[in-house]
């Protein structure tokens, strides 16, 4: 975060200190006053006030270097988010930590095509069966996080046709005052994969993040901004075959309906329900035979195409792709080069294009919005995000 911005209010201090932990998933106090431009004092102020309300918590621990600090500061594990995930044919509930632990999750199947009659008599259900799992353990949810995909600020959403005022109402009723934030479901992979420590990012530069997994959409992360401002894009439905195969959306030939994972699954026999549960190994466990190797380069190409027409509209000189391309040989992936090669403007030529891969971590759901939750929750400095109160706003003397 340095140099950034200079945060200003208490709310704004705390949130760029809080910000900072998740992304780092601990630090000495050196190291925060570096990230976030914030004087020793203040830090110390901070600190004090975050480990009195169970925000944070120091441990002690050999110092990196001597004469060093002893206590590394990381973020409370009592602090419980519920990430909600609508994605995989299913609508899954699940309650945290803010490092990404999943305590609890309950997974109810969901139709691609669900009302929002249907979601709304579903989600009921789950939030019921989550609420008594967190009285009867006494767990506060500080902050909730709802991933849809399609979904987008103020423009609706044009695949979950859906009131969004009513949603936003029904959300706040259900959910009996935790607070919540809806967002687009690769904006919340987008975060799983800022925040997770576990998984090395291969770019630190802007760049496109292509999800493929039951959707296929992007999102252009800009590193200096926050993950809420991000602006998805639904590269899946962009027709690339007039007539083709039918997609979810109503259309026909869109990128989706070639490269998902349902529409994979289509070419490997096993149901998608089955690729879930085998997670990321599900393509070694499968010993594919010539004609589905061939059958998957062909839709790798497809997705290429997609891929270099969605940058002829927004040129960027590096993408990362999510989802089950990134678990391919190499030899395979090709393909997506040469998808590339018939559609981006002047060919696709390495030096202008980087393209890495990262695994997706299939059959994860709700993880990404757990993430999406966390960072709600420290974007609000932690505090209670509903009492937008004169001491939560005031200026840092
Ligand atoms: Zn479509």
């Amino acid at each position: 975060m340095s140099g950034r911005f200079t945060p200003r209010s208490r709310r704004e201090t705390r949130a760029t200190v809080l910000e900072s932990l998740l992304r780092t998933g601990g630090a000495f106090r050196p190291s925060i006053a570096r990230e976030t431009n914030l004087t020793g004092a203040s830090i110390s102020r901070i600190l004090t006030e975050l480990r009195k309300e169970n925000i944070i918590q120091e441990t002690r621990r050999p110092a990196p270097y001597v004469g060093g600090p002893t206590a590394l500061v990381t973020l409370s594990k009592d602090v419980a988010v519920a990430g909600i995930e609508l994605s995989n044919s299913r609508l899954s509930f699940g309650v945290g930590d803010l490092d990404g632990t999943l305590d609890y999750v309950e997974r109810m199947p969901a139709s691609s095509q669900l009302s929002q009659d249907e979601f709304e008599i579903l989600f009921r259900q789950s939030a019921a069966n989550m609420r008594d799992w967190t009285r009867g353990r006494d767990v506060t949810i500080r902050q909730a996080a709802v991933s849809i995909p399609g979904y987008g600020r103020g423009t609706g959403n044009p695949i979950f046709a859906w009131d969004m005022a009513r949603l936003t109402a029904f959300l706040e009723e259900t959910l009996h005052g935790i607070p919540v934030s809806v967002t687009n479901s690769v904006v919340a992979q987008a975060a799983f994969h800022r925040y997770s420590i576990s998984t090395a990012y291969p770019v630190a530069d802007d760049h496109l993040f292509l999800f493929v997994g039951h959707g296929v959409a992007g999102v252009i992360v800009d590193e200096t901004a926050p993950i809420d401002a991000f602006m998805a894009f639904e590269l899946g439905h962009m027709v690339i075959q007039r007539e083709g195969l039918p997609c979810r959306c109503g259309h026909k030939g869109c990128v989706e309906a070639y490269t998902s994972l349902r529409a994979i699954s289509k070419i490997l026999g096993i149901a998608d329900s089955e690729i879930l549960r085998r997670g990321d190994a599900f393509i070694e466990m499968l010993n594919l035979d010539g004609a589905m190797r061939a059958a998957l380069r062909e839709r790798l190409f497809l997705l290429g195409l997609g891929l270099g027409n969605a940058l002829n509209l927004h040129p960027l000189s590096s993408v990362v792709v999510s989802g089950w391309p990134s678990l391919m040989p190499e030899a395979d992936r090709r393909s997506i080069l040469d998808g590339l090669n018939e559609s981006l403007l002047g060919g696709y030529d390495e030096n202008r294009l980087h393209l890495s891969f990262i695994a997706p971590s299939i059959g994860n759901d709700p993880r990404a919005a757990l993430y999406y939750a966390a960072y709600c929750f420290v974007r609000g400095g932690g505090l209670d995000t509903r009492a937008e109160t004169p001491a939560a706003l005031q200026e840092i003397a």
